[in-house]
């Protein structure tokens, strides 16, 4: 992918229990779709560590965090911030601007679990609606982020995995990531 400023994801919300997987497949979403890290509420542990992991076998670079300051991490952020919402403004009207923006700046990409509070709103550089329609913040990220990138990151590549999958039409094969035999399924 062309070189640009880096894309962090904010993972703003997490209700231990209930968003475990929401919370887990905002990270993934984000690593698997081209974003450099993600930054998750201090209670979301075991997401970090499921994203860690699968960096670790699959690759990266990624990087996933944790932070005591959701809404300080909006406010302090060094860049542009776009708030993924339903209420926001169309993404097909505003990807050319984000993307011309970010070709100089970094892009904080925030996403909500229950009720985004009015304050990140108004700090957002752009509210953004994949739709205007309710779905869900893994949906609205994979869309935005695949707009942003336009459909480059499908072709990045990985670096210090310990396995890749090689693509098939039916079946699964796991390669080592340094030969091309086989391993077991997993
Ligand atoms: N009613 C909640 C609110 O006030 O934000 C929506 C919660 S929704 C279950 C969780 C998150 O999904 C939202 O914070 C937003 O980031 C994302 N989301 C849901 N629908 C979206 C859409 N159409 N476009 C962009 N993001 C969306």
């Amino acid at each position: 992918m062309q070189e640009f400023p880096g894309v962090a994801v904010l993972r703003l919300g997490h209700r231990p229990g209930r968003d475990e997987r929401m919370t887990t497949h905002v990270g993934l979403t984000a690593r698997a779709l081209g974003a450099d890290r993600v930054i998750f509420p201090d209670n979301a542990g075991g997401s970090l560590e499921t994203v860690e992991d699968i960096t670790d076998r699959f690759g990266g670079p990624f990087d996933a965090e944790l932070t005591d300051s959701p809404r300080g991490v909006v406010r302090n952020w060094d860049g542009r911030v776009v708030h993924l919402t339903m209420y926001g403004e169309r993404v097909q009207d505003v990807e050319d601007e984000i993307r011309a923006v970010h070709e100089d700046e970094p892009l904080l990409i925030v996403v909500g679990a229950e009720k985004v509070p009015f304050d990140v709103y108004e700090a957002a550089d752009w509210n953004v609606g994949v739709t205007n329609q309710p779905h869900s913040e893994v949906a609205g990220l994979a869309v935005f982020l695949d707009r942003l990138f336009e459909g480059r990151e499908l072709e990045r590549e990985w670096n210090d995995a310990d396995r890749r999958v090689i693509p098939k039409a039916t079946g699964k094969r796991v390669v080592s990531a340094d030969s091309s035999d086989d391993e077991p399924e997993t």
